[in-house]
Parts: C-alpha cells; structure tokens; sequence
C-alpha cells in the first residue's frame, strides 16, 4: 500500500514528538481525551438538532485499555468518527497550523518550547507511541478506515471492517530507554492518576477495566482479582461545580485542558448568575500575550455552551474587544441550541450576559490592582495598551469600564500611577492633569517643557505609548480635571505679571521675533518669547488640540 506524505510542517512537528524531551510526556492522554470528548460533542450536538436521531447517553462514552502484553494502548470513543477524507486531512495536517511559522529554528529544534505553548493535539501520541493506529468509521460513512503511521515517513489509510460509529485509537508504547520510562504508560494506576489529573471535567464517561480485589467466595482469608469496569472521571463539568469544591489547580487544569493557554493565568472568574437569564461562567486573565495576538489569525471570543452542550467555540459578542485576551466559557440554560451566529447577535439574553461579563471583568481587574499591585502591574504591561486601544476606539464610550484600569509613568513617584492616585495628590491651585510625551522616560525628563510644570512642583504623567494621548484626548478629563500637555500653549500656571511682562517684551523685540518667523517659515507657525524656560534656550510648543508628538505619529500613518 502507497504511503502518503504528511504536510511539511506536520511532518516537522511529528518529528519533534518523536524525538521529544518533553518531560511532561502524560500529557498525550489528554489530547486524545479531548478529541474523543469533541466527537462525542459533535454527535450529541447533532442528535439535538435532527429528530431522526437518538441519543442514548448511557452509549455514549470513552474507554481507555491498556495491554501490558501487546505494549498497547487503546482508546475508543463513541463519537461521530471520520470519513476517509477527514482522515486524511485532518490527521495528515496540522490543526493549529501557523503556530510554527512563529517560532524561530532554534527553539524548533529544542521543541520544549513549543509542545509547552500550543497545543498539540493528536501527534502527541508519538512522544509514547512508535507505531499509532486509528480504526474509525463516521456516522453518515457505512464504511470504515485504518489510518497507520510509525512516523514522519508518512502514513496508510485502507478500508476495514468496524461495526459502530466512533474511533479507536491503538498506540503501541514505546521500549523504555536508559533515561525514559514508558512502562508506565501501561500501568493502571497510572494512567487512573493522569485521566483524574488532566481530563476530570470531561462530560462524558472516561471508563477503565479496574482491577480489584475480593473475599473468595466462602473464605475468610483468601482473596481474588476480578477486572471491574469503572469510570474515572467525576464527569461534573467544573463550572456546575461549587467554587468552594475547586482549587485554584483545578481552574488551572482546566485552562490547559481547554488550550485557553499554556502560561499560568494571572486569575480565574467563576461566575454564576441565577437571576433573569441564568448562567455559569468561568474566564481567565491569561498572563502573556497569546503568540498570535497581534495577528489576523487572532480571534476574540469565548466557548458557548448551551446547556452543557458547545454551540459556538469562539462566540466573539460576548467580549469587547478591549477585553479580547479575557479566554474562558459561558453556559446558558436560556440559549436556543439551534441560534445561529447571525441570531446570537440580536439575542437579548446574549447581550445580557456579555454586559454582566463586561462589569465583572472591569471589578476583578480592580481589584487585583488595588490588594496586587505587583500582578497587576504585570498584568497591564502585557494588555494595558489593549485597555488604552479600548478607550480610544470606542470614543470614550466605555470610559466609566476602563478609565480606573489604567496606568501612567509619574514624575514624581518614578513609577506607575493611576489617575485617581494623580488627582489625589493635586496641589489645591493645580488646574490640570500634566502630562509629557515622547519615546522614553529619559527622554521626557529632559524635556524642556517640563520645567516649568515641574518647577511648580507638579506631577507629570509620560506617555511613551503612541496610544496614550489619543486616549486622553477621548477622556478629555478624570474626574472633572483636564488633561494638559506640558507643550501646549496656555499651561495655565503663568502669572498675571509674567503675561504683563511677556507682552511688553514681545513688543521690545518684535523686530527680532519676526526675522525668526520669517527664517523659520513654513516650519512653525509662531515665534513667542516664553516664561516656561529655565535651563534651556528654546523650546517647541503646540497650539492647538493636536500636539507635535500626535502630528508624528498621524502623519506616519498610511493613508
Ligand atoms: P484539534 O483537536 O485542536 O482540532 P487535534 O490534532 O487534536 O487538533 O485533532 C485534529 C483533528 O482530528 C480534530 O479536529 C478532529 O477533526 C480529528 N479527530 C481527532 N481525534 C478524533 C476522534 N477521536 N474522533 C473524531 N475526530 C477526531
Ligand atoms: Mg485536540
């Protein structure tokens, strides 16, 4: 039989696993967990919707056999299945295609890296496993396939006889080597352990022949092993559960098992609303930019369940997009299971939901601020700019969620402040919020235009984010303070006299001030003698509403 080729990059991934020395290997059996549990999703979702089905929930199921014998390891599902088509391409390609193409050769190479950021799914199966088969047949499909691999030269796929809709999936374990154990892949207790560990949420049976011991019948001493089939998992889902039964490990289990991330989130949100429309939530604030945040390949959004079935994996109307790197699920018992996407948009319940979301996110993300400023702190140099992006873009729409969220270089504290702490500390004759922009904190601090402000002995703000005076300028004030650029025009701090005395020498020397105008012509649009100046000659200032540091940046914007 002709072998087929893998796709290069999966070719490039499969022999990373093979060679992998990843040491956190168990891992596999949840990747393929999930995928059982996906299948099983799939036709449960479909029986839902098509009356011609029936869905039988005690048939539905995942079993996982090991035999020390044969050196295998077996697990079948119930699910949907594939046709010989989804075999070939869905395990011939690389689902998450793209997460290599952001990695550099190196860390390639160590492949460390990657198995612990993305996930991996299906090939991971080969940091176990030599020789992996798959005997499926899908449920609209009366014949089956067996798809083998023993690696990266490429895989098989032929007909085969299998009676029932669902998959199997034969790994056979690897020898152990000088340096790795792989026995223990095929030891009950084991893979009991790991099945509790990663995949306890799991809706559905995760069953296993368990052997225990008994009482002979008739004996009072002598005992017996007889092979029970039981199942492992509490299959509660962890957002039905009560928060004082999880640990903050479970939350984190269930992060990784989702693919929410690979990082350790910053802080979970377990939220369970039984008012008018009734449902339970569980979000994460991750702690790093997802690889592909900035990317078109990004997509916002959280799981939507209806009822403990998933309708939609990435429901995008839930989250602002300020909000976008917020990941997690939402299960409604008052959403339809048969909504379509466009419906989802004009649902009420939804937009209900998505607001609740919206205010809980805002309060926990204050919180964390104000009892771990550390983590906050953390927290917003990952996403502070998405936060400052949110103000700008919405028109300062949503300034009530986000204007208390954000944080600013002072001069004065020489770190992070917010504008409360700001306007807190305002002096009684302080008018305005000042504020600086340029690249860097050092260089705003040379700045000559921050002299006079800070000679008053007023706090500056530095804007060294391109985004943070748009921002501002949506604010327009914090609490009824407006904010000032330190180059602007009006500062409004000169005195009566000094604005006497100003005049009366810009009339002394107003031959002077126009023979500059009229060098720096077409390159300014005023010359002014100013009073703000102590160590410096000469300075830049703006008038108007857009300062020199926005004009920059506006016209290196492509039309
Ligand atoms: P992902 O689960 O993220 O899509 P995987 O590599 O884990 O990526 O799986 C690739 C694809 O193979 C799945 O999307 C699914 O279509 C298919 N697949 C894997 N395992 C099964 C299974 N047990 N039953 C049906 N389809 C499966
Ligand atoms: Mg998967």
């Amino acid at each position: 039989m002709a072998k087929q080729a893998f796709k290069a990059e999966s070719k490039r991934l499969l022999e990373m696993m093979i060679h992998s020395v990843y040491s956190n290997k168990e891992i596999f059996l949840r990747e393929l967990i999930s995928n059982a549990s996906d299948a099983i999703d799939k036709i449960y979702y479909k029986a839902l919707t098509d009356d011609s089905l029936v869905f039988d929930k005690d048939s539905y199921y995942i079993k996982v056999k090991a035999d020390k014998d044969q050196r295998t390891l077996t697990i079948t599902d119930t699910g949907i299945g594939m046709t010989k088509d989804e075999l070939e391409s869905n395990l011939g390609t690389i689902a998450k295609s793209g997460s290599l193409a952001f990695k550099n050769e190196n860390e390639i190479r160590d492949g460390h890296d990657i198995i612990g950021q993305f996930g991996v799914g299906f090939y991971s199966a080969f940091m176990v496993a030599d020789h992996v088969t798959v005997i499926t047949k899908a449920l609209e499909s009366d014949q089956a396939y067996k798809w083998e691999s023993s690696g990266a030269d490429g895989f098989t796929i032929e007909p085969v006889e299998k009676e029932s809709v669902g998959t199997e999936i034969i790994l056979k374990i690897k020898e152990n080597t000088e340096d790795e154990n792989y026995d223990e892949y095929l030891e009950e207790y084991r893979l009991r352990a790991i099945i509790k560990k990663h995949s306890d949420f799991i809706r559905y049976p995760i069953k296993m022949d368990v052997t225990e011991r008994r009482l002979k019948e008739g004996s009072e001493d002598e005992y017996e092993d007889y092979i029970e089939e039981q199942t492992i998992n509490s299959m509660v889902p962890i957002w039905r559960k009560n928060k004082n039964e999880l640990t903050t490990e479970d939350y984190e289990n269930f992060y990784h098992e989702k693919h929410y991330g690979f990082d350790k989130p910053i802080k979970h949100i377990h939220i369970k609303v039984d008012g008018t429309v009734r449902y339970n939530a569980i979000l994460f604030i991750p702690e790093k930019i997802p690889f592909d945040y900035y990317t078109k390949e990004f997509e916002k959004g959280l799981e939507l369940y209806s009822n403990g079935v998933l309708i939609m994996e990435k429901c995008g109307d839930l989250l602002p997009d300020y909000f976008s790197f917020v990941k997690g699920m939402v299960d409604s018992e008052d959403l339809s299971l048969n909504i379509s996407r466009e419906m989802l948009q004009q649902d009420r319940q939804l937009k209900f939901i998505a607001k609740n979301i919206k205010n809980k996110i805002k309060r926990e993300l204050e919180s964390l601020l104000k009892d771990d400023r550390e983590h906050y702190e953390k927290f917003f140099e990952e996403f502070g700019r998405q936060l400052k992006f949110g103000v700008y873009n919405n028109f300062g729409q949503d300034k009530e969620v986000l204007q208390d969220l954000l944080l600013f270089y002072s001069s004065k504290e020489k770190k992070l402040v917010t504008l409360d702490e700001y306007v807190s500390r305002m002096a009684e004759d302080q008018k305005y919020i000042y504020y600086a922009t340029g690249e860097s904190i050092e260089r705003i601090a040379k700045l000559p235009q921050t002299e006079l402000v800070a000679d008053k002995g007023y706090e500056i703000l530095y804007f060294t984010d391109d985004v943070d005076e748009f921002a501002i300028k949506m604010l327009m004030s914090y609490k009824e303070k407006e904010f000032k650029n330190v180059a602007s025009g009006d500062l409004g701090i000169e005195e009566e006299q000094d604005k006497k005395q100003t005049e009366s020498e810009e009339k002394e020397n107003k031959e002077l001030l126009d023979y500059m105008k009229e060098v720096l012509s077409g390159k300014v649009k005023d010359v002014k003698i100013s009073k703000r100046l102590k160590s410096h000659p000469v300075c830049l200032a703006a008038d108007g509403e857009v300062s020199i540091e926005m004009e920059k940046i506006l016209s290196a914007m492509p039309n």
